[in-house]
């Protein structure tokens, strides 16, 4: 028996003792290695063939004859259908090296109607074993699985994934051949709503009318991907004039705004588009792909329904506001902030009845920043919830300290709404601080009242049930002010200053100020006129009904301390 075989004790029972100096497997081991679906090849230390199961027969296609009596490296690598030709050269050159080195070796190979794994083993003494298993099935499975990761199941278009692979290719065509291409960044508007009342499953339809529709529109070059929930980008390729980019934002912001069926609904969404060319706009897909987000999000804030193409200042902007992002998320811990107080006056008593506390931000470098500058961006990362409560907590303690027991109005934010602490956070406020809830007036304005209707309704009436009192800010500037009057007993109704400016330059200026002042009397609400600068606004005012003001006429906000002294000589005029 060859010494080769020794290290093959289990083979060692099978072999026929009879075979001398070549020794044979038993034909009973040589059907039980037949049947496996691995094929074997053995080949002992003087280079022969002493094992080739039908499988290896079969899987190589190799010819059905004898095998020869010695086979060289060269013949091996024959036999594995490795002779040296086009494209398998690296391949033979390898394995030519471990036959040499007597080094394990594994490989793959793929030959016309298979794709083959084969591993050689030095045996002990000198021989070889060699295995080749079909990984056909595997192989396909594992491709499927590569392109499954690239499509997004819902849609059937390409993810973000397949997307940047179509993006580097045609980046790559850029620097060999100054192909230009336009990344179309899309954002659905309204989807959201349609999603949260009818639901996900009508939520999802829509979302695939809108990818056949993006499909529709699209030469079979362009690339179009779902790369998030209602987000969408397309890949224009071979762009030579701007002009074509610019006709298809329009054609997308046109298509995707056309009604829908869906379920029986009929529904309407539209589509904000920032777009960013390259290689003016960069020449890098991350680059690209921010700058024209860039431009999409000013799509958003010129009100939807548009498309934007990037421009340098607007990443000029976006810096500029992501440093006030990081400038706000520390002003809080370095007490930055400020609250400035604004009387409000009755008109029939002529005594101040509370004040509203305003925020200020003392900023290190840019001085007093107003809060119509830095509260919407403070809402739109939710700091608002951080800031609000201390807001809450500095104001509710300022006013316990006053002379006068006058009511403290501060203004609530939708996001703060949201959170589920709000209630939690105002009864603590009003604890550490002593305020007698009644003394407290939260502002919130429509926007409140759009988000969760139930929910935020029951916060306000939890809060009512405390005695705190509830306004209703800036009234008439929403889209359905009276509803919103409706469905909540608010004690006070703010006419929001655009109205008391129009007193004097439109003619129908005072109509609006006294049917608004009669509402809240029917109503049994406090109307308040906001922003009222001159005495004339003033006798208009009282006229028209209404039952206070607030505005510079009175007095400017003004800093706690100033307040303090303001209703100390209030109180005790010398
Ligand atoms: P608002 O609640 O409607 O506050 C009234 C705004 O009108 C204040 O602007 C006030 O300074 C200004 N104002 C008062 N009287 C006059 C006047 O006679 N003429 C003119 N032209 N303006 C007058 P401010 O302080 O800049 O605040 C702007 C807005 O920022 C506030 O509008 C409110 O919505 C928001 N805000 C202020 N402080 C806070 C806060 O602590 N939390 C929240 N969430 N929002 C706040
Ligand atoms: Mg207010
Ligand atoms: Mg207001």
């Amino acid at each position: 028996m060859p010494p080769s075989l020794r290290a093959l004790p289990a083979l060692q029972v099978g072999f026929d003792p009879a075979g001398g100096d070549r020794a044979r497997p038993a034909p009973a081991l040589l059907a039980g290695l037949n049947a496996l679906p691995q094929g074997l090849l053995l080949i002992d230390r003087l280079g022969r063939i002493i094992l080739r199961t039908d499988r290896v027969t079969h899987l190589l296609g190799l010819p059905g004859e004898e095998t020869p009596d010695r086979v060289s490296s060269r013949q091996i690598l024959f036999a594995l259908r490795l002779a040296p030709r086009d494209g398998r050269r690296a391949l033979a050159r390898r394995l030519r090296c471990a036959l040499e080195q007597r080094r394990s070796a594994a490989f793959e190979l793929a030959i016309e109607t298979a794709c083959l794994e084969i591993e050689l083993h030095p045996v002990d003494d000198g021989g070889w074993s060699v295995s080749v298993a079909d990984v056909s099935l595997r192989r396909a499975a594992e491709a499927q699985a590569e392109e499954r990761a690239r499509i997004d199941p819902l849609t059937g278009l390409p993810n973000r994934l397949l997307l940047r692979e179509h993006l580097d290719e045609a980046l790559a065509r850029l620097a060999r051949s100054g192909e230009g291409c336009a990344l179309l960044v899309i954002d659905l508007d309204r989807f959201k709503p349609v999603n949260d009342t009818l639901g996900h499953p009508v939520g999802d339809a829509l979302l695939v009318k809108v990818a056949e529709r993006l499909r529709s529109t699209l030469r079979a070059t362009d690339t179009v991907a779902r790369i998030g929930g209602d987000e969408f980008v397309i890949l224009q390729t071979a762009v030579s004039n701007p002009g074509d980019t610019q006709a298809l934002a329009r054609r997308l912001v046109d298509l995707v705004g056309r009604t829908y069926m869906v379920d029986g609904h009929l529904l309407t969404i539209g589509a904000s588009v920032g777009v960013a060319f390259a290689p003016d706009d960069g020449r890098d897909a991350d680059r690209l792909l921010k700058n024209a987000d860039l431009a999409l999000y000013r799509a958003k804030l010129d009100g939807r329904g548009t498309y934007r193409f990037f421009e340098p200042e607007m990443d000029a902007r976006m810096q500029a506001r992501r440093q006030m992002e990081l400038d706000m998320r520390q002003a809080l811990a370095r007490r930055e902030f400020q609250l400035h107080y604004q009387p409000q006056l009755n008109l029939e008593t002529n005594q101040l009845t509370g004040c509203e506390a305003l925020i200020r931000w003392r900023h290190p470098e840019r001085g007093m920043i107003s809060p119509a500058e830095f509260i919407p961006l403070a809402e739109e990362i939710g700091l608002i919830v951080p800031i609000g409560e201390w807001v809450m907590r500095q104001a509710c303690r300022d006013a316990a300290a006053w002379p006068v027991p006058l009511s403290i109005a501060v203004n609530v934010s939708p996001a703060q709404f949201k959170s589920d602490r709000l209630v939690e956070m105002i009864l603590s406020a009003l604890a550490s601080s002593g305020l007698p809830a009644p003394r407290l007036e939260v502002e919130i304005t429509e926007g409140v009242l759009l988000q969760e209707g139930e929910k935020t309704l029951q916060t306000l009436h939890r809060l009512r049930d405390l005695g705190v009192r509830v306004s209703m800010d800036d009234f008439g500037t929403g889209y359905s002010s009276l509803s919103y009057l409706r469905s909540f007993p608010f004690d006070k109704i703010k006419i929001d200053r655009s109205f008391v400016k129009d007193l004097a330059s439109k003619p129908d200026g005072d109509a609006i100020i006294r049917a608004i002042a009669g509402l809240g009397k029917s109503l049994g609400m406090t109307t308040v006129a906001e922003g009222v600068e001159t005495s004339e606004q003033m006798q208009r005012i009282r006229a028209e009904g209404c039952t206070d003001v607030q505005g510079y006429l009175i007095s400017r906000p003004v800093p706690a301390n100033d307040l303090v002294a303001l209703l100390t000589r209030q109180r005790s005029p010398a």
